[in-house]
């Protein structure tokens, strides 16, 4: 009883947090896992608190706001995390319904804030929040400063169509480029903005409304299926994602092909949503005090979670630029334990107001290493302060605007270390075996400083490195042979010139065709390029007029570096990264060149990097990969027909 009164208690106040003040102070995940220990004690013991969370939708209202009972009740759902779960939930309505095979819908599950838009003789009328499920806050003026909410619809009787408002994740990153205060997350970011008095605000964060369900309505629907459709012709937004299934292994399909998608998509979402379609089978299987028995969600695992920062390091990269990096309470995400985080800059640790002892929240990112969001709890933390010495050398730092700098850089080692891996690394020449931290022992033994000393490396010297053998020494002089032969845009990008990584290095080897035009670019010619601001241009423009780097290119040159430069063809296939799977009835290497030929590029894996999976006979894995990410998909046939070939 005591843990159940504790569980209540704590779960309410964050709820409090969460849906009335859209600060909260912990995540979903934490939420979650005292939510379901609540669930479970209250399944063993038979009591259920009479202020339990588990039989209530929602927080309380905020009084500012105009109160409205709803027409119609809005309900949470039921979720499940593994496919087990979700079996018996199929098993029950199967048994229920004394049906094998049901049609369900399949729908994202939007990650923003439930919004019931009420409409009489074709005009919006009200918009409010689920609030408590029966009674929600009236949001009308901001709802409508949102463009996918439509002021007025065709259908002229009176109806609430419920949906999500969402903020994309581009506008999220658009309005904290602009704002001192960032938002943490685009779930807060939309409920804060609509759940605001001043409609400014709310249009100002640019929110967008998906609808998925009709609430009360004076028109009845036979399934999901004409519900939706009634949506589309009253030009409301459907989601961006409803597919059909009838049985579990297909919605299960769905399911991963929905996970497989959901780190390129624009806005959050926490899971899909499955109902069945029929409306005849809702009725027979009806609501439970909180959600309906013909629904469940189905979440993924969690991206986001709080923990402690508990110290900050500054790592020197090959620009003698420190990065503040954290390290963190070690915490499970998405199956790893993470203990590193990114803090960008100075200015990044002041807008989100971090520091040392504060619990922050982190979400996982493309990149490797997750980066943190913001404070959830103060805890009386210490200020972040750069170091006065170089971590690394020793040599004093320098604080440039948001940035540290070692002022020592031409002879720091971190720096020297850094920029020869990075030179070293896959992207870049790509020598193979080259690692970190290979580079780390050669330097210490004083074979490698500059990136040109990779050129004189000898066999004798590299046996001395710990655990080097013949076979080793053999690779990686081979690897570094190889590596002679590069392509212009990749020689541009090994140099580790500041703020040029491989899409403007390319951009670099399209505009001057050759390193000659590219070392006697002026200031004008490089701001003239797209995207190429004063920052990046001059970056560019000092590092192929500083004399140490004259002078590194030409010994890179004279050490046997042949740098050339491809003009990519304009074709069909211009700016479509494709990836080729199965057997093709002509050879790989001659369908690789069709490709090229057509303005096109060539992976060899699947990833979402890739545009179109062109599959022959018996494709595996990678055509599986492929539909789990939701790539466009072409048989060969559809290849010969986009480029015209016909053998
Ligand atoms: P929920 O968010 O798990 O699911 C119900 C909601 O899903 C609906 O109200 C609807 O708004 C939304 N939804 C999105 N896409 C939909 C679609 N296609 N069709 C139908 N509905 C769709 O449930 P809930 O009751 O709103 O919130 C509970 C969850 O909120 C918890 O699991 C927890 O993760 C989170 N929460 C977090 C805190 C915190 O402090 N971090 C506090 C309270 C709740």
């Amino acid at each position: 009883m005591d843990r159940m009164t504790e569980l209540v208690q704590k779960l309410n106040e964050y709820a409090y947090r969460y849906y009335t003040l859209d600060e909260p102070i912990v995540s979903d995940k934490e939420y979650d896992i005292l939510y379901d220990e609540l669930v479970a004690l209250e399944k063993e013991s038979g009591i259920v608190l009479p202020d339990s969370p588990t039989h209530r939708v929602g927080g309380e209202l905020l009084k500012q706001f105009e109160s409205y009972v709803h027409k119609q009740r809005l309900y949470s759902l039921a979720k499940s995390q593994t496919f087990g779960e979700l079996e018996s939930w199929w098993t029950r309505c199967a048994n229920a319904l004394g049906q094998e095979k049901f049609l369900c819908s399949v729908e994202y599950k939007y990650d923003g804030l439930t919004v019931n838009l009420s409409y009489k003789d074709g005009n919006l009328v009200r918009a409010t929040t689920r609030g408590n499920g029966e009674k929600g806050e009236v949001v009308t003026s901001g709802a409508k400063t949102i463009r996918t909410i439509p002021l007025t619809i065709p259908f002229k009787g009176e109806i609430e169509v419920q949906g999500e408002c969402i903020m994309r994740l581009s506008e999220l990153e658009k309005y904290n480029n602009t704002h001192d205060i960032p938002l943490k997350n685009a779930r807060n970011a939309a409920a804060g903005a609509l759940r605001n008095l001043d409609p400014k605000v709310t249009a100002e964060r640019h929110l967008d409304f998906m609808a998925y369900s009709v609430g009360y309505s004076d028109i009845t629907f036979q399934s999901q299926k004409e519900m939706v459709d009634f949506l589309v012709k009253n030009k409301f937004r459907i989601g961006d994602y409803v597919k059909f299934a009838d049985n579990m292994a297909d919605i299960q399909e769905l399911i991963s092909e929905i996970e497989g998608q959901r780190n390129s998509l624009d806005y959050l979402i926490d899971g899909a949503v499955i109902k069945i379609d029929a409306q005849n089978y809702r009725n027979e299987l009806g609501f439970t005090e909180k959600s309906p028995r013909w629904a469940i969600a189905y979440k993924y695992e969690a991206e986001e979670v709080t923990t402690i920062l508990k110290d900050v390091i500054w790592q020197v990269s090959r620009t003698g630029k420190l990065n503040p990096l954290a390290v963190l309470e070690p915490v499970e995400l998405c199956g790893a334990t993470i203990s590193r985080a990114t803090l960008n800059n100075l200015d990044d640790i002041a807008k989100k107001g971090v520091k040392i002892g504060s619990r922050v929240f982190i979400r996982r990112s493309n990149d490797v290493i997750p980066e943190i969001l913001g404070v959830a709890e103060d805890n009386n933390g210490t200020t972040i302060i750069p170091p006065d010495k170089c971590p690394s050398c020793g040599g004093d730092v320098e604080v440039n605007g948001a940035f540290v700098y070692c002022t020592n850089k031409e002879n720091c080692g971190a720096v020297h270390i850094s920029r020869l891996d990075h030179f070293a690394s896959r992207e870049a020449m790509n020598i193979e075996g080259l690692s970190e931290r290979t580079i780390l022992q050669l330097y210490n033994l004083g074979f490698l400083r500059d990136i040109d000393d990779i050129y004189d490396l000898t066999a004798g010297q590299l046996i001395q490195a710990e655990g080097f053998k013949d076979k080793k020494v053999n690779n990686i002089l081979t690897a570094i042979k190889n590596s002679k032969n590069v392509s212009l845009d990749r020689f541009v990008y090994s140099l580790g010139i500041a703020n040029i990584g491989k899409k403007s290095a390319k951009q670099l080897a399209d505009k001057f065709k050759s390193l000659e035009n590219l070392q006697s670019a002026t200031m004008e010619d490089l701001l003239n390029m797209d995207d190429f601001g004063e920052i990046m241009a001059t970056g560019v423009y000092n590092y192929f007029n500083d004399d140490a780097n004259i002078k590194l290119i030409q010994n890179l040159l004279e050490k046997g570096v042949k740098i050339e430069f491809k003009e990519q063809k304009e074709g069909v296939l211009t700016g479509i990264n494709i990836c080729l799977t199965g057997s093709i009835s002509i050879p790989r290497g001659k369908a690789k060149q069709l490709i090229i030929d057509n303005g096109g590029s060539v992976s060899d894996s699947v990833s979402k990097n890739v545009n179109v999976v062109v599959y022959g006979e018996d494709a595996g894995s990678k055509l599986e990969k492929a539909k789990k990410l939701g790539i466009e998909l072409w048989t060969e046939k559809e290849f010969f027909e986009k480029i015209n070939y016909s053998g």
